[in-house]
């Protein structure tokens, strides 16, 4: 297995601002890591840089040791999920899930076996020619995981992906997505604002603030030993 993910020092600059600052961290093979801090600290520019959606301007990313840092998002073989879903309307659910694998040169049977595996794992069979139109919030959050999936990254990358469902359902598919965790045991970081989530997903929470990793530890660690009086009161521990 692979996809242990390391920033070497990494900040990321628009202009004067500095919106990620040395950061440098190292996320171990089938780790699932949360990255939480408040709206603006610089989670979603922090995880563009590891997708490769984005370029550091000073610092390294390695993957499983190698430097990526001058490869594109499609060389690096990572999954990115998004809080918006960013499905193709047009599409029917099994053409969405195809999508970026048909331009990957797949052969067919590889593709439909893929889709059929992850759309049995996502309960997606039934739906899987239907529109993203015709189905449930909940039901296309699902879809856009599955396209994670059939793509068999060496990590995943998800960007806040439940927090346009509603609390209910938010909580089920948090339960949902630690099972996929377990049973794919690949590389996740999790993006997310919402402390809850960040403390019942992650074998490791990693505290930002200001583009700056203020903790980084694993979840019972950083309530029992916050680093500072920001960490606690974000985590809700004792100072
Ligand atoms: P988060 O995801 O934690 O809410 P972001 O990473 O989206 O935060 O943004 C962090 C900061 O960087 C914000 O102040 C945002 O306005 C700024 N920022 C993000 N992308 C750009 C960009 N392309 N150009 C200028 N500023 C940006
Ligand atoms: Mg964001």
């Amino acid at each position: 297995m692979s996809g242990a993910i390391t920033l070497d020092r990494v900040s990321r600059n628009f202009g004067v601002v500095e919106v990620i600052r040395d950061i440098s961290l190292d996320i171990a093979e089938g780790e699932l890591a949360v990255f939480v801090g408040p709206s603006g600290c610089g989670k979603s520019t922090l995880l563009r840089l590891i997708s490769g959606l984005d370029q550091p301007s000073v610092g390294r990313i390695l993957i499983d040791g190698v430097d990526v840092t001058a490869r594109s998002a499609a060389e690096r073989g990572l999954a990115m999920v998004f809080q918006s879903y960013a499905l193709y309307p047009h599409m029917t659910v099994r053409q969405n899930l195809a999508f970026g694998l048909e331009n990957a040169r797949l052969p067919k049977a590889e593709i439909a076996a893929r889709i059929t595996e992850a759309a049995r794992m996502l309960e997606l069979t039934p739906l899987l020619d239907r529109r993203p139109g015709q189905l449930s919030g909940g039901q296309r959050q699902r879809v856009a995981i599955g396209r994670a999936i059939v793509r068999e990254p060496v990590a995943f990358l998800l960007d806040e992906p439940l927090s346009n469902l509603d609390a209910e359902l938010r909580g089920a598919m948090r339960a949902e997505l630690a099972a996929l965790h377990r049973r794919l045991g690949r590389t996740m970081i999790y993006v997310t604002h919402d402390q809850i989530e960040a403390m019942t997903l992650a074998d490791r929470i990693v505290v930002l603030r200001g583009g700056k990793v203020e903790q980084s530890a694993a979840p019972l660690e950083l309530f029992n030993r916050p680093a500072n009086r920001f960490v606690a009161g974000f985590i809700g521990a004792p100072a």
